[in-house]
């Protein structure tokens, strides 16, 4: 076999190189397999890579965000703020890469265009964009949930003669604001975080919403060398909590719900959160998510919080969400967000009722007027849970496809495998834990855990192919939407639900049954011998 042709014979081809992606390919190549492992973009880095808008920062506190799997990086590595902002969290990818190397197994600058399962050798087929075809065993997604820009198709988009950016494909060299007049659409995470910083720069900011958030202060600030040298000696402890938690970070919540609170101390506990801010609001109760007459008291207060915040009551009016409860919508972490509403230079447009109609050449029109701009960014989301993956043609055995199964009814096992597609797995996958409810750092690592030791457990068992059941698959759907339809989350319109995309099946995307309690389901597949999964 020729050198090239040896190269693209591989036991697994892992896509993508962000957190997941590095770490499958650490782990395979540990255990001794040969890897090929391919990204679209020119380094590692993967969301933190593509999202470097302006203010972009990871909403989980820096230490409880990184790898556990190696005791001397998670000693040594030394986070400069509460909430480590885009560059520091890219550095500590590409560290990794580096100290692991790892970059000389990937593929940078290349797609994956389309994949097929060929029955009769029981292998992956691969096309990348670039031309290659390399064949494996296993077929790895490290893609991530939310990778798939969504681009609305506005009107005349192209005939707007201004720049036009996305968020979540922001230039590297960064953008220059001053002086110029500013449409940023959508109010989601991304809008929430860039808004202050582009509202510091630009002549004129005009903010397009469609539906307000319940956004909450992040308190961010510098770590002192006492908090980070305490956490680094404590990491055993401290990640054996996170690994038993609900969402991946360690926290406590009190054992009643809101509603059986009385006035004073629902106040305390809510100002309690508040205070220690971040993600940990959402732990303020447990029957947060569970329970409407809770989920609106803490609401109300927290539209209180917001009101507070704006000057002009008209505009905080306007700013208050009225359509879902608090946490029900991805809560986003915010810096000076609200106060930008305070300045001369910022104009909300409510575009609830007159939504945006087209792109002029000048600007946008909405259905109440139109709006001179010299820049347009669109903050308007992706395509979660599903959208790396339907993007990519992927097709399981009898040439199924996994776009055209997802797009009638998203079904999965464990989040981890798809009946009709053996030896796939999806990493961060729909109806696994992800983004919405776990700690992606916490939950990707597990993830890629039970991956590595299902391969290594074909290995021993001298079997080649684990696929699993139908009434494996059914079971575990079932399962899921029992647990997310007793929540508040499947009423509110939103990305957690697909809600976002026109025409996507509606179903949570993300398991939100609890990252410990999914951690002890996959041990024991595991420890059983995968039953539900049939082995060849
Ligand atoms: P997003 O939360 O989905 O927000 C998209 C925004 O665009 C929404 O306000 C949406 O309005 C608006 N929009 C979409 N189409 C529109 C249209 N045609 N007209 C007007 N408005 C439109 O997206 P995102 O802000 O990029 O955040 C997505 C997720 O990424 C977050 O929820 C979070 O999980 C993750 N993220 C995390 C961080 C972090 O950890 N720091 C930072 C950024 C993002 P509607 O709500 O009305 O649809």
């Amino acid at each position: 076999m020729s050198a090239s042709a040896e190269r693209n014979q591989v036991d697994a081809v892992v896509v993508g190189a962000g957190f997941a992606g590095l770490y499958q390919v650490h782990r395979l190549l540990k255990a001794g397999y040969r890897v090929r492992a391919f990204e679209k973009g020119s380094d590692v880095g993967g969301t933190w890579y593509w999202n470097r808008y302006p203010g972009a920062r990871c909403d989980i506190e820096s230490i409880c965000y990184s790898y556990s799997f190696d005791e001397a990086l998670q000693r040594e590595w030394r986070w400069p703020q509460r909430y480590a902002e885009q560059p520091d969290i890219l550095r500590y990818l590409q560290h990794v890469a580096e100290r692991f190397n790892l970059r000389p197994h990937f593929a940078f600058n290349t797609a994956i265009e389309a994949a097929h399962y060929d029955e009769a050798s029981q292998r992956w087929q691969v096309r990348t964009a670039t031309g290659e075809e390399i064949s494996s065993r296993f077929f790895i997604m490290a893609t991530g949930c939310l990778s798939k820009p969504l681009e609305p198709n506005f009107k005349g988009l192209d005939l707007f003669t201004g720049e036009r950016y996305q968020t979540s494909r922001w230039p590297h060299a960064g953008v220059d604001f001053t002086g110029k007049r500013v449409g940023m659409i959508g109010t989601g995470s991304s809008s929430i975080q860039s808004t202050p910083i582009i509202a510091q720069q630009a002549a004129q900011l005009f903010v397009f919403q469609r539906t307000p958030q319940f956004a909450i202060p992040a308190w961010n600030r510098e770590l002192t060398d006492e908090e980070m040298r305490t956490a680094q000696e404590s990491y055993a402890e401290l990640r054996r909590l996170m690994r038993q938690s609900e969402v991946g970070i360690d926290y406590e919540s009190p054992t009643i719900g809101a509603k059986e609170a009385d006035a004073a101390s629902l106040q305390k506990q809510l100002e309690f959160a508040w205070d220690r801010g971040g993600y940990l609001m959402l732990a303020a109760y447990p029957d947060l998510l569970t329970d409407l007459e809770s989920n609106k008291l803490v609401s109300d207060w927290v539209k209180e919080k917001i009101r507070a915040r704006i000057k002009d009551p008209a505009v905080a009016e306007k700013l208050i969400p009225r359509s879902y409860g608090f946490g029900t919508y991805r809560v986003p972490l915010e810096t000076g967000y609200y106060d930008v509403y305070n300045q001369p230079n910022v104009e909300l447009v409510d575009v609830s009722q007159a939504p945006i109609e087209a792109f002029t050449e000048n600007g946008l029109k909405t259905a109440a007027g139109e709006y001179a701009l010299d820049v347009i960014i669109l903050a308007t989301g992706f395509d979660a849970g599903t959208g790396s993956l339907t993007q990519m043609n992927i097709h399981g055995r009898d040439g199924r496809s996994l776009t055209e199964e997802w797009r009638k009814d998203i079904r999965s096992t464990l989040g981890l495998q798809v009946n009709g597609f053996p030896n796939l797995f999806t990493i961060a996958g729909p109806l696994a834990p992800s983004t919405a409810f776990c700690n992606m750092t916490t939950c990707l690592q597990q993830q890629v855990d039970w991956v590595t030791d299902t391969i290594l457990y074909l290995r021993e068992h001298h079997q080649t192919v684990i696929e699993p059941t139908v009434a494996r698959q059914d079971a575990w759907v079932k399962h899921h939407d029992e647990i997310a339809n007793a929540t508040l989350l499947v009423r509110t319109k939103s990305w957690y639900t697909g809600a976002n995309i026109k025409g996507k099946p509606i179903r949570l995307l993300s398991y939100i049954g609890g990252a410990a309690n999914y951690r002890q389901i996959c041990e024991e597949v595991k420890a059983s011998g995968y039953p539900g999964f049939a082995l060849a």
